[in-house]
């Protein structure tokens, strides 16, 4: 075939489809960009966490596209057919029930698998809880810790907990509204309760909230209450200035270090040092 046929330009193999990794509102409906819209409208299908959630958006909008499963419990036998579908020429957007795909949503091992196979991903950006959560929360945001979900299993909690007290930058939690209340008093144990805190609920609905300014006042808020919906916490970091010595802390931090193989006295100096404290203070926590 010359390079004036009329067929020059046909590929024998199919060009690759783009994945669209589009983002979606965390409640107000309203927040859904032009963008995103004409994406779900135009690609070959929509994967989306639950079909039903995504219904709301597309009857609102008036799209009628295929829509598929995909979640946490579908993925691994969903990725090969959504790539196999990408290497066709297919275009595929995905989508979680709220926000970001990616961000604790399904999105982050299909981008993983589709990015190896050498597929173009295109970010369509829409509303974060996170990040919603923390330009609102009026704590300093040019620098924050995301953690997403703690972990439950007690030890691993302990150490991220203890990581969080101890960090100068914000950090930006995830939560369930069962579990809060008993966040909020593991944080006030190695935080203190008078760290800056904002619990923000329900952002951009209509019962929006943004609980704190401490955490003292958000265990007091929500002491006699039933908490429900969606909870984003932002903290502050420590502050250098306010360093208040934190006696389970350090008492940690002494176990940490004697079963490092530190004597109880050199532990004892290091960390009295370290914390403005008497040796005799330190040595006597355990
Ligand atoms: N992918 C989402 C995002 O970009 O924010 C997060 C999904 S994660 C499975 C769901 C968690 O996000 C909720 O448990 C809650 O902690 C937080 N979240 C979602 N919507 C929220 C809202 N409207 N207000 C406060 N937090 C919200």
């Amino acid at each position: 075939m010359n390079n004036n046929s009329p067929l020059s330009h046909r590929k024998e193999e199919p060009e690759n489809g783009i994945l669209y990794i589009v983002g979606t509102p965390i409640g107000n409906l309203n927040d859904i960009s032009q963008r995103a819209l004409n994406i779900l409208r135009n690609v070959s299908l929509v994967a989306c966490e639950d079909t039903r959630q995504t219904k709301k958006i597309m009857n609102k909008f008036n799209i009628s596209n295929k829509l598929i499963s995909f979640n946490k419990h579908n993925s691994l036998i969903k990725i090969p057919i959504i790539v196999r579908d990408l290497k066709e020429g297919k275009s595929i957007a995905i989508v979680s029930d709220a926000g970001m795909p990616g961000i604790c949503d399904p999105g982050e091992d299909i981008a993983k698998s589709v990015k190896s196979e050498g597929i173009d991903i295109i970010c369509v950006p829409g509303a974060c809880a996170a990040i919603t959560a923390l330009v609102s929360s009026g704590l300093p945001s040019s620098s924050f810790i995301f953690e997403g979900f703690l972990p439950k299993k007690k030890i691993d909690r302990e150490k991220i907990l203890l990581e969080i007290s101890k960090n100068e930058k914000t950090t930006i939690i995830y939560e369930s509204p069962k579990r809060l209340r008993k966040l909020l008093n593991e944080l006030l144990e190695l935080c203190g309760g008078e760290r800056e805190i904002i619990v923000a609920r329900e952002l951009t609905k209509k019962f929006e909230e943004h609980v704190g300014n401490n955490i003292n006042k958000a265990i007091e808020f929500f002491r006699d209450k039933d908490i429900i919906g969606e909870i984003t916490i932002v903290i502050r970091g420590i502050r250098k200035s306010d360093f208040i010595p934190n006696k389970s802390i350090i008492k940690k931090d002494l176990t940490d270090l004697i079963d490092a193989g530190l004597s109880l006295s050199a532990a004892s100096k290091y960390l009295a040092k370290k914390n403005g404290l008497k040796k005799s203070e330190v040595y006597n926590l355990i």
